[in-house]
């Protein structure tokens, strides 16, 4: 089995948390910003030092590559992002990328022999958290996303602030929009591993060092609206009121109290609330809230919205409606690739355990195209997209020999 070098995995963890540092442990970094472009030139000095060829597709996406000794064979891709959410953590979206590079890195240090050439990869714009949506970039090439619109896409996040420019004109001044040629495509590549953090605390919790990643839950998003009549808040008696938030809560605790009776790991959430006229004077005539619902067995996931359209039609004097906003149907990794990050995991002598990936990735997007897997490795409590988010280096170092000899055992195929 190869190891790759923890020295160097600690360098770069320390090296990467100085761009977009907030002082406080953690980075706002947020895609192509200046402090993303400056973690992009590192990634170049980097890999260019290894004698790697760097690209970029018209999305920015970035890839570096080391040649194999094998004449004409496609590339492996390894790679996440490297933008985050304001006040985020060292690991998310970045440790894949360390990853990567330190799988390159190790394989030309180690002078290892390969076929197939090695691709590190940055995917731009993973969190969306400037310019919606999420995983805008890998969704475009795989055709998720209509790259006009992406293009359009303004800063409207009320958690990042807003920005004054589109995603479009951002990615122009960036000067890392490339040409779309240079895309990841499924004749130029066989295969994408991701390493990502677990971003919650089943393998702390489970005392497991690597997370054999199956695939990503399905889900659906909904908007539920109640609506009811806006009055004064000092003349109205309580009797008389149509007040559509309480009807929300009503409807919300109504959702809880039926879900509730689901399996235990169906996870569903109100994250977004809008309240018209959300005046403190005002009783709310309005209120449109998200319902996020997530399970691997589509049965469940079915049963669920049964459920959920069952819901009364009035709570507290006010009408209910719902609507779909959008759903994700659930994505199976490639079968061969989970059982080589399997095979590899027990060979390391490292303890580990099969799960599905609640939230998406770019790999799920990737894996419509091509065969494509993910290593989760531990998040310290579960914490995540903040900045006490924490990987051990050890537990990180481990998560990189899984990856780097999952891509060398791809490479014998
Ligand atoms: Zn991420």
């Amino acid at each position: 089995m190869y190891q790759c070098s923890k020295d160097r995995v600690k360098d770069k963890i320390e090296t990467f948390s100085r761009f977009g540092s907030t002082g406080n442990r953690g980075i706002t970094r947020f895609s192509l910003s200046k402090e993303a472009i400056a973690a992009r030139n590192e990634f170049t000095k980097r890999m260019v030092a290894i004698g790697a060829e760097i690209v970029t597709d018209d999305m920015a996406n970035m890839y570096a590559t080391i040649a194999g000794f094998g004449a004409g064979l496609p590339r492996i891709a390894l790679g996440s992002h490297a933008d985050s959410v304001r006040n985020g953590g060292n690991y998310d979206g970045i440790l894949g990328v360390i990853t990567a590079m330190e799988v390159l890195e190790t394989v030309v240090s180690e002078k290892i022999p390969h076929r197939h050439p090695l691709t590190a990869v940055i995917w731009t714009n993973e969190e969306g958290s400037l310019y919606p949506p999420a995983m805008m970039s890998s969704g475009v090439i795989c055709g998720k996303f209509d790259k006009a619109a992406v293009l359009a896409s303004k800063g409207v996040s009320a958690e990042a602030g807003s920005s004054e420019m589109t995603f479009g004109e951002a990615l122009a001044a960036s000067g890392f929009a490339g040409d779309e040629k240079n895309r990841l495509n499924p004749q130029d590549y066989c295969a994408m591993l991701e390493l990502h953090i677990e971003q919650g605390p089943v393998l702390e919790a489970e005392k497991k060092q690597i997370g054999v990643v199956d695939g990503v839950v399905g889900m659906f998003n909904y908007r539920i609206k109640t609506r009811g009549q806006a009055d004064h808040a000092g003349t109205t008696p309580m009797s008389f009121r149509k007040d559509a938030l309480l009807a929300a809560a009503s409807a919300i605790k109504w959702i809880h109290a039926e879900l509730d009776t689901f399996p235990q790991d169906i996870v569903y959430t109100t994250g977004e609330i809008k309240l018209h006229p959300n005046v403190h004077t005002v009783i709310p005539d309005d209120v449109d809230f998200s319902l996020d619902v997530r399970h691997w067995d589509p049965a469940v996931l079915a049963q669920a919205l049964e459920t959920i359209k069952s819901i009364p039609k009035e709570f507290d004097n006010c009408a209910v409606t719902y609507k779909e906003a959008w759903s994700r149907a659930r994505c199976e990794f490639n079968k061969e690739l989970v059982g080589l990050v399997e095979k590899n995991t027990r060979a390391l002598g490292y303890s580990y355990m099969i799960m599905h990936s609640g939230p998406g990735h770019d790999a799920q997007y990737v894996s419509g195209m091509l065969p494509t897997t993910m290593i989760f490795v531990p998040s310290k409590d579960g914490r995540s997209h903040c900045e006490e988010e924490f990987t051990t280096l050890d537990e990180a170092w481990a998560g990189v020999n899984v990856a780097l000899n999952t891509a060398l055992d791809i490479d014998k195929k």
